[in-house]
Formats: C-alpha cells, sequence, structure tokens
C-alpha cells in the first residue's frame, strides 16, 4: 500500500536533524535498471517522468538515493578516512542531517566508466542542461547551488537533487531561494514548513 503522507518541503541540515526515518514501504528504485537506487514514491514518480520528457536515454543515471543512518554513517566514515575533514564536512551531510535519508534527494551523474560516489559528474550542457531546465516542472530543485554555501553549510553539488513538489520548486527556483531560504520566508507568513 502506499502512503502519501511524507511531508515533501522538510528541511534537514546541521541545525534540523530528521526526527522521523522512511518506512521500507514508502520507498521503491528509481529505475529497474538500479534497484538499489531507492527513492519515496512520488519523488521517484515525479524523477521517472522528467528523465523520459527529456529523453533521457541512460546519459543521466541514478548514483545515490535513499541512505539509511548506518548507511550515511558509512559514507561519512570512509570519506573522512579517505579524503580528510575538510572534503568531508563540506560534501557529506552529518549522519542523521542527511536528506538522503528522507528518501526524496536523488544523486543523479553522467553514465561514465568511472562515477565518484561523492562528487558525481553532471555537467551543464546538453541532456544535463535540459534536466536542470525542467526539473522545477516537475518538483525537483537543486538543492546546494554555487553561491548559497553559506546558507546550505554544504559546498556546491551541481549533482544533488531534491523532491519539495509542484509548485514549490517553481517558485524556489523564480525566487532563486533555496530551502533554508523559503522554509524561513513560509515560517514568517505561517506556512508551517519544519
Ligand atoms: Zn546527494
Amino acid at each position: 500500500m502506499e502512503r502519501s503522507d511524507w511531508n515533501y518541503l522538510i528541511l534537514v541540515n546541521r541545525e534540523n536533524p530528521l526526527r522521523r526515518f522512511p518506512d521500507a514501504d514508502m520507498l521503491e528504485p528509481v529505475l529497474e535498471e538500479y534497484p538499489d537506487v531507492l527513492m519515496e514514491h512520488r519523488a521517484a514518480r515525479a524523477l521517472r517522468a522528467l528523465l523520459e520528457a527529456i529523453g533521457n536515454r541512460g546519459e543521466i543515471i541514478p548514483v545515490s538515493g535513499f541512505r539509511t543512518q548506518a548507511e550515511q554513517q558509512k559514507i561519512w566514515d570512509d570519506t573522512l578516512l579517505e579524503r580528510g575533514e575538510e572534503f568531508t564536512r563540506k560534501f557529506v551531510a552529518y549522519p542523521g542531517c542527511s536528506e538522503h535519508q528522507t528518501g526524496l534527494a536523488i544523486d543523479l551523474g553522467a553514465n561514465l566508466p568511472e562515477i565518484d560516489f561523492i562528487c558525481p559528474e553532471f555537467p551543464d550542457t546538453g541532456i544535463f542542461g535540459k534536466f536542470r531546465e525542467k526539473a522545477a516542472d516537475f518538483g525537483f530543485i537543486e538543492r546546494y547551488p554555487k553561491g548559497k554555501e553559506a546558507v546550505t553549510g554544504i559546498g556546491a553539488e551541481p549533482w544533488h537533487f531534491r523532491y519539495v513538489g509542484v509548485p514549490h520548486a517553481a517558485v524556489m527556483k523564480a525566487g532563486g531561494l533555496v530551502l533554508e531560504e523559503y522554509a524561513e520566508e513560509r515560517n514568517a507568513f505561517g506556512g508551517g514548513v519544519k
């Protein structure tokens, strides 16, 4: 049975750790060729529709979707060991504070022979540019844009997309707002993003 009581606008960052984690029955593979990359049902459906709309034929692949607390902890520990503290703090969210734990975030990459799991290649041109152009129409935002590092607390990640739903994505895009700013604005007007 599909549950749709998830909060698609949920704000997750270092100051706002996730308090409720999605159950397994709220998740599904984004694409059947990648059975291990999961998202929440509605987010997964929207991503498939978006990839289809831009005519993706496997050029764009899902690299990392939903992560459990244990998986996020392992990514944090491994990255710390392999790439050091500065890199880890810049590109890996602290365990419990990662959007990937909501089932609403996805890292996408170009289908290359070697893929960097933490920082996959996601250019601006061609089908990747098309994806960026159309993302908001399907409820997705580029979550950690360049220039907003001080607000998000995360380095620019052109490969990390977050489902917030329609019309929120379009409103954020038009206003140049990241989720932290949008949440603050909505709270100020009683919109209630928590
Ligand atoms: Zn990510």
